[in-house]
């Protein structure tokens, strides 16, 4: 008897729904918000709650910008749309998985 997966129904072997959800999981998205004084902040959103505090410091150091993590996103002061991708492709991300808003 083959086993099914509960989620799509397909035999185990056919299934790639972990696949699909680790896909979903590393899904990045880059935008920008209007912070307090007008202030443009680039929010990095999607980083593995793991990663999140030490991604936010390689990018701080990277880009020279001040920055937080808060609730698992990243907060950086100023707008570094253009340069925020390469740096999370040099820290290991896939560059499939960000979205620059
Ligand atoms: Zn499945």
């Amino acid at each position: 008897m083959t086993d099914i997966c509960p989620k799509c129904g397909l035999p185990k072997e056919l299934c790639v729904c972990d696949v699909l959800d680790k896909e979903v999981e590393g899904k990045i998205r880059v935008y920008l918000k209007k912070a307090k004084f007008d202030k443009i902040m680039t929010i990095v959103e999607g980083i593995n709650p793991d990663e999140v505090e030490d991604t936010t410091k390689d990018l701080k150091r990277s880009l020279a910008c001040g920055g937080t993590s808060k609730d698992g996103m990243v907060e950086l002061q100023g707008n570094h749309k253009a340069r925020v991708k390469n740096v999370l492709i040099g820290l290991g991300y896939k560059e499939g998985n960000i979205d620059i808003a």
